[in-house]
């Protein structure tokens, strides 16, 4: 008999991580909140419509459910503070509390914690007064990177490739307050060139447990073009970098930012994701979060061997456990609604094309509810197709294939993931 686990979202990454848990041997039952109804179809999984933000009813859920393992999927309730609550109500979860999850709601604090233990990344300077961050701008030249200070749902970052593009970001973000308060302080940085990816690990204070890497796609269309988004597709691992250039930037990174939190007397608990640039300098900060990345987390745990629960658990008594990871490569391709990341129409209905082999490709669910028996859209991005083989290539072309087959009405995704390696 083993112990129940609740999983705090409703989106892909939730759902990844639901059907992962629901595969150990120490898990009886999985509960989502609020789940949606694809999460609630995978076995071992149940949805219970109870809000990410309304803490009181997630800790009676887990009270009366005897709960014995929370994870919070999205960062917005670990910035809420909803890993205190649950620890004050005497519950074991893993992620960061509301002070270390600020690392992620500040882009500030991160950047100051870097600077002070000599984590790197791109240069930078702080504003709240708009007439000052523009002549900084002016003065400093493009390209430059404009970022709100706070939580933007990843889309509060401007890249400027000139002057003006970055004049008008700060307008849009401190005077027009595109992002509401978090636009009410900016970071402007220098611009960094080179590849991209994101390195995860399990955190409990100084012990990390790094995990397999993966890069995501942010650009909503095909050639890294148009508005960024949540996330168009990933894949898992990232071939060319080799496994010392990797220990280097767990060296540099991943631990010393683990071992800055505990000094600070704000240790972390839970997913510390680095988002890296690589440069001709060596590895870049470009940001840091404070839980799994979506889309990254349905390429990553569909490669993981080793029982989440139990890594989890381990980390948490203060161990850093081997992982154990398949050697087979695994992409995701996000389906998304027409429209996204601006407006869209919800409602849409869709089959789901079956997949090539279910024990190496299945469907992520973020976006989508059951009507009539079928399914339909309920959000920006929908679906996403995740394939596990032997390389690559091979998982590309499966996942193409697969979706190939299908009839998207109302959909759309990029027909280029991982198209750099090619
Ligand atoms: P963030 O929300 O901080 O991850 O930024 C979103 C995206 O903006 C990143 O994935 C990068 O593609 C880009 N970006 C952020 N900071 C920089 C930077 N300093 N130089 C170049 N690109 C950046």
């Amino acid at each position: 008999m083993g112990m129940k686990v609740l999983v705090i979202g409703g989106g892909g990454r939730e759902h990844a991580l639901a059907w992962k848990f629901a595969q150990s041997d120490k898990v009886s039952e999985v509960l989502v909140a609020p789940g949606s109804d694809a999460i609630d179809d995978e076995p071992g999984c149940r949805s219970v419509a109870v809000p990410e933000n309304d803490h009181s009813a997630l800790i009676s859920l887990a009270q009366k459910e005897g709960v014995g393992l929370t994870m919070v999927g999205p960062e917005a309730p670990l910035v809420a503070g909803l890993v205190d609550d649950f620890q004050k109500a005497g519950l074991k979860v893993f992620g960061p509390t509301k002070a270390a999850a600020t690392i992620e709601g500040s882009k500030q604090f991160a950047k100051d914690i870097m600077k002070k233990y000599n984590i790197p990344t791109a240069e930078f300077e702080t504003f709240t007064d708009l007439e000052e961050a523009k002549a900084y701008v002016r003065r400093a030249g493009a390209p430059i990177v404009v970022k709100a200070d706070g939580l933007a749902a990843g889309k509060g970052v401007v890249v400027a490739e000139t002057v003006d593009e970055a004049l008008n970001a700060l307008e849009e973000m401190m005077d027009d307050r595109k992002f509401g308060d978090a636009g009410e302080s900016v970071v402007i940085e220098e611009c960094l060139r080179g590849e991209e990816l994101s390195y995860m690990a399990f955190v409990h204070g100084r012990k990390v447990v790094p995990m397999v890497t993966a890069q995501d796609h942010k650009r909503a269309f095909e050639g890294d073009t148009g508005p960024n988004t949540g996330g168009m597709g990933a894949y898992s691992p990232v071939p060319h970098l080799d496994g010392e250039w990797l220990k280097k930037a767990e060296e540099t990174v991943l631990r010393p930012m683990a071992e800055a939190m505990a000094d600070e007397g704000v240790p972390f608990t839970g997913i510390l994701y680095g988002g890296l640039m690589i440069t001709e300098h060596g590895a870049k900060v470009i940001e840091f979060n404070a839980r799994f990345g979506d889309p990254e987390t349905q390429v990553i745990l569909p490669r993981l061997k080793s029982d989440l629960a139990e890594v989890i658990d381990r980390v948490m008594s203060g161990e850093e456990p081997e992982l154990e990871w398949t050697d087979e490569a695994c992409v995701g391709v996000v389906l998304a609604s027409e429209g996204y990341p601006g407006s869209y129409e919800k409602g849409i209905p869709f089959d789901l094309p079956d997949v090539a082999d279910p024990d190496k490709q299945r469907w992520f669910h973020a976006g989508s509810k059951r009507r009539d028996g079928g399914w339909q859209t309920n959000g920006g991005r929908v679906l996403l197709l995740s394939t596990l083989a032997p390389d690559l290539n091979r998982a590309l072309e499966s996942t193409y294939a697969s979706l190939n087959r299908g009839t998207w009405n109302g959909l759309f995704y990029r027909k280029d993931i991982a198209h750099q390696l090619k």
